[in-house]
């Protein structure tokens, strides 16, 4: 597969729409993308996990952890690519907890990670790249290395400021508008919002 048909799976499977939708930010957007729609089908999730570790070929992983809920399907179908390669490799998500009033991740359900361990950090779509960041600093927490930041789809709208190396499959400029400023709302076209009706 190329970026091109990158690009078809994620439409085809209607992980990425076009129309005019209602974003969790409240600002509206031409397109909606949503990766469960697509990483719900093992033959494109192991597809695409195979057409991105290509990219980090030679990196030395032995943990793939990604943050639950959305990158859980992403980060196993790489630890099983991985794990063709190198069967001492290990799958793991971090769960979202608030703590003083601050939002971190943590390993539960007895998942570890150990002093040593090279981490490759698993998201399926990176917007503003805190979750990953977030990720970076648990890995880090226990002295395990994090080695690079893996996604689908880089929606940054500039360079990250990770401090790592950080590689994707498709590289999408999305824009955002204001609701009281948005072109698609002065055209009267349908708003949706995802989740009710996509
Ligand atoms: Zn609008």
């Amino acid at each position: 597969m190329n970026n091109l048909s990158v690009i078809e799976v994620l439409q085809q499977t209607k992980a990425l729409q076009n129309g005019h939708f209602v974003l969790s930010s409240g600002k509206h957007s031409r397109e909606y993308v949503q990766c469960q729609k697509v990483l719900q089908y093992p033959n494109h999730g192991l597809a695409f996990a195979r057409m991105l570790c290509t990219k980090f070929q030679g990196l030395k992983i032995n943990v793939v952890i990604g943050p639950a809920l959305g990158a859980v399907h992403f980060e196993l179908f790489l630890a099983i690519v991985l794990y063709e390669a190198n069967n001492n490799v290990r799958g793991l998500f971090a769960e979202k907890v608030r703590k003083d009033n601050e939002t971190v991740f943590e390993l539960r359900r007895g998942q570890e990670l150990n002093p040593g361990d090279n981490v490759l950090i698993v998201e399926d779509v990176v917007t503003t790249g805190n979750s990953a960041l977030k990720i970076y600093e648990l890995v880090k927490s226990f002295k395990a290395n994090p080695v690079a930041v893996a996604s689908i789809i880089d929606r940054t709208p500039d360079v990250t400021k990770f401090p790592i190396p950080f590689y994707s499959l498709l590289q999408l400029t999305l824009e955002a508008y204001e609701p009281g400023n948005c072109p698609l709302c002065a055209q009267n076209l349908a708003l949706v919002k995802p989740g009710s009706s996509v």
